[in-house]
Parts: structure tokens; sequence; C-alpha cells
């Protein structure tokens, strides 16, 4: 538990706490060339040309650069073969500068190449993702690994609040590789007594009704209303989704949780956008600091919370 604040008004403010933690990153970054004279460098691999995923490459390429590190983009045409994007991973997976390896999905449906194998070509010690089995099967196990950077940000966000998770309610809805299924673990380890619901759970609106914590990652708009949810419990919700506005005349992106019913009724929430998304990144760069210190043998610094 820490209250070095991240909530202002029941807003869980993840922006202001990615901020802090790349600052944190930086700062590692600059001791760790002093004394070991080397630089993490995270390299993302993107397929095609999805103006999305370009978006989120060069964000990611960005904030990299931003706090010291090395930066590698490998773009490579929509139709390349699982045999083609495997061969550039197997390149980077060689090469002794480059600490995490990154694909950005979804791949293209034109591509024939499967996510999960190509996923798994990664090396484990530089999946900075998470997404492995051999990473999957190390937080389910309990052991220490690269975990998906999501999950992490919701976690950290979590841990910020002045609540003791241990023995909380905690309802989870999704289980997506991505998130569901890794966020359930987290909070598992945290001590807090976790449901996970999907498409077929019967009876969600009674689920939410009695959850300390609920994590939304379903990817429909303001499908959680503020009536299902219990009074002062605490709100996370991963959801991006783009919607017109009220007049059509804009695009505008929100959360899967409706978050004007939420914010009345719950004791905190995360906001879309500003919420657990800024999160992300941050917490891909600090598996990159995190994997680049193992890898080397060094002892990685520790994100205090
Ligand atoms: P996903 O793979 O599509 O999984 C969605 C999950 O929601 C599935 O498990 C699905 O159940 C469940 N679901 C669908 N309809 C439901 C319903 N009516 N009731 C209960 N559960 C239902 O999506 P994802 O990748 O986990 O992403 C979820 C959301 O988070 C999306 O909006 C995505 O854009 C967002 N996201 C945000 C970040 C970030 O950085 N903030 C990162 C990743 C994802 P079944 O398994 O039964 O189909």
């Amino acid at each position: 538990m820490n209250t070095n604040s991240v909530i202002n008004s029941k807003i869980i403010d993840g922006k202001k706490k990615s901020l802090a933690i790349r600052e944190w990153i930086k700062v590692e970054i600059l001791k760790l060339k002093e004394s070991y004279n080397f630089i993490p460098g995270l390299a993302v691999i993107i397929v095609g040309d999805d103006p999305a995923s370009h978006i989120y490459v060069k964000n990611k390429e960005k904030q990299s650069i931003e706090v010291g590190m090395n930066s590698w983009k490998y773009v490579l045409p929509a139709n390349s073969s699982e045999k083609q994007i495997i061969y550039q991973i197997n390149k980077l997976n060689n090469d002794s500068n480059v600490d995490g390896i990154l694909v950005q999905l979804p791949l293209p449906k034109i591509s024939n190449a499967l996510e999960r194998n190509v996923i798994n070509a990664i090396s484990p010690e530089k999946d900075v993702d998470g997404l492995s089995i051999v990473n999957s099967g190390k937080l389910v196990y309990g052991d220490n690994g690269l975990f998906p950077a999501t999950p992490s940000g919701c976690i950290i966000l979590l841990k910020h609040l002045p609540i003791n998770l241990s023995g909380k309610k905690a309802l989870v809805i999704g289980r997506s590789n991505l998130v569901g299924k890794p966020i359930a673990n987290m909070l598992l380890k945290e001590n807090c007594t976790v449901t996970v619901a999907h498409s077929k759970t019967k009876n969600l609106i009674e689920e939410c009704k009695e959850a300390d914590i609920i994590i939304a990652a379903i990817g429909i708009p303001n499908f959680i209303k503020g009536e299902w949810i219990k009074k002062d419990s605490i709100i996370i919700d991963v959801g991006i989704n783009r919607i017109d506005n009220i007049d059509n005349t804009q695009k505008v992106i929100v959360g899967d949780v409706d978050y004007e019913g939420a914010i009345n009724v719950c004791s905190a929430i995360t906001p879309v956008p500003g919420g657990v998304g800024p999160m992300t990144i941050a917490c891909l760069l600090l598996n990159t600091l995190k994997g680049s210190c193992i890898r080397r043998n060094i002892e990685p610094p520790v994100y205090n919370f």
C-alpha cells in the first residue's frame, strides 16, 4: 500500500504515475551507463501498415528514446510469412545489444503467421511483452519473469491506493491472454479473492455488486453501469473504445465502464483516457530495463512502490 498519491477526487491518475515511472527509469539508465557502460535497448517489429499500430509503435519509440534507451524499429511487409517474421526475431535474439523484442499485435490478416508461434520465437529473457508461454507459465507459478505491461500497470495503480489488497474480492471481466488472465494471476499474488468473468458468465450484474475491485477488460463501450457496482468499490477500466461523440461530429475514446454512472458510487476509478492506457508503455520500459540487467547478471533496480 502506498499513498504518494495517484488519486485525486476519486480519479486514479495513470498519466501522472506513468510520468513518475519514466522519470525513475531515466535516472536508473544513467546509473547503469555509468556503472556498467551499457544502455538498454528495445526493438519493435511491426508487420504491415495499419495506421493505429504505427501510432502505437511511434509512441513506444518516442518514450524509449525519452528515457534514454536505444530504440530500433523493423517494418515488414503485410504479407510477410511466419518464417520471415521469425527470421527477423532470431536476428534480434542473437543481437547482444537488444534487450527487449516486441512484435506489435495484431498481425495483419493477410500474413499467414500464427501470433502464438511468432511470440514464442522471442527469447523469453527478451520477451518484454511477457506474452510467451514461458513467461505466462512463470506468472502462474509465481516465479520471477517478464509479465504483460497493461496488467502490471493496473497492479501498480492499485498498490498506490490507500487500501490493503489482501482478502479483497476482485472481479476481472475478460479472460484474454493479454489482459484478463495475467491480471487475475497478479491479483491472486496480492492475495485477492479473484473471480474471472467472460461472455458466458451468468449473473454478471450480481458478480459486479459483490466485488470490492472490478477490472474491466471487455472491449464494449460503457458496458458496466454505475448501478451494477458496489458502493465504495474500486474500478480499473482497461477498455479503449473509439466511438462517435454525442452529436456525431468526431470520434472519442471511452472505456468499458460507464464513467459518469460509476464515479458517483465507487471510491476510486481510472479514467479513459488517462488511466490504465499511459501505464502500458511505462511498464513495457520497466520490463526492458529489468530484462537488460538480468541478461547481464546485474541485480535489476526495483521500482519502489
Ligand atoms: P479481447 O481479447 O477481445 O477479450 C475480451 C474479453 O471480454 C473476452 O474474454 C470476452 O469473453 C469478454 N467479454 C466479451 N463480451 C462480454 C460480455 N458481454 N460479458 C462479459 N465478458 C465479455 O480483448 P483484450 O485484448 O483483453 O482487451 C480488452 C479491452 O482492453 C479492449 O477495449 C482493448 O482495447 C483494451 N486494452 C487496453 C490496453 C491498454 O493499454 N489500456 C491494452 C490492451 C487492451 P470470451 O472470452 O468469452 O469471448
